[in-house]
């Protein structure tokens, strides 16, 4: 199974797809999990990188297309992955379309968990402040940036998805276990269609 998850940041996303991970023994593609490796490890990307997100922004579509092409080409993705913050713009959704054409891969489903900016404030307080492992980006500043960001960038993605009649909209302010089963149904009805 080939999933996108969207969504603004804080919404949910990696913790649905770790659940979906186990359910459907698929990988978890996340672009900010690979690009903070990449930063700590200080190669070419990660130098590149660093002052981007901390900023809030977005790294350039060319460097984020090459790196979810090359990763999707690794034999543990030969089950299914799920993409977590990719794409995160019109230019990357129209790369991954023709790179998943190219090699003959198929999407299964877009999902998109809906939050209200000011319950992802709120998430993202709390996050910054009961990890133990503080995310440079997870300050009040960076966060209004990257909501902006989100806005202006991101969310004309979801758009993007429902003209293809590929999207499916849930509810990501219900408890996790709740988004969970919406999730499930979901992917259930594009399985049956
Ligand atoms: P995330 O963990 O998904 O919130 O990503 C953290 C940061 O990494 C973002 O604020 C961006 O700076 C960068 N990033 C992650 N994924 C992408 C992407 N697909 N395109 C551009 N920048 C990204």
């Amino acid at each position: 199974m080939r999933l996108i998850l969207l969504g603004p940041p804080g919404a949910g996303k990696g913790t649905q797809a770790k659940r979906l991970v186990e359910k459907h023994k698929i990988v978890q593609l996340s672009t900010g999990d690979m690009l903070r490796a990449a930063v700590k490890a200080e190669t070419p990307v990660g130098l590149k990188a660093k002052e981007v997100m901390d900023r809030g922004e977005l790294v350039s579509d060319d460097i984020m297309v090459t790196i979810i092409s090359e990763r999707i080409d690794q034999p543990d993705c030969a089950n299914g992955f799920i993409l977590d913050g990719f794409p995160r713009t019109i230019a990357q959704a129209d790369a991954l379309s023709s790179l998943l054409t190219e090699k003959k891969k198929r999407l299964d489903a877009v999902v998109e968990l809906e939050v209200d900016d000011k319950v992802l404030l709120e998430r993202i307080e709390t996050r910054a402040r009961e990890s133990g492992e503080v995310r440079a980006d997870d300050n009040a500043e960076t966060l209004r940036k990257r909501l902006e960001v989100y806005h202006a960038q991101t969310a004309p993605v979801s758009g993007y998805y429902r003209a293809k009649g590929t999207l499916k909209a849930v509810d990501g302010m219900k408890s996790i276990d709740e988004v969970a089963a919406l999730i499930d149904m979901a992917l259930r009805e594009t399985q049956d269609a």
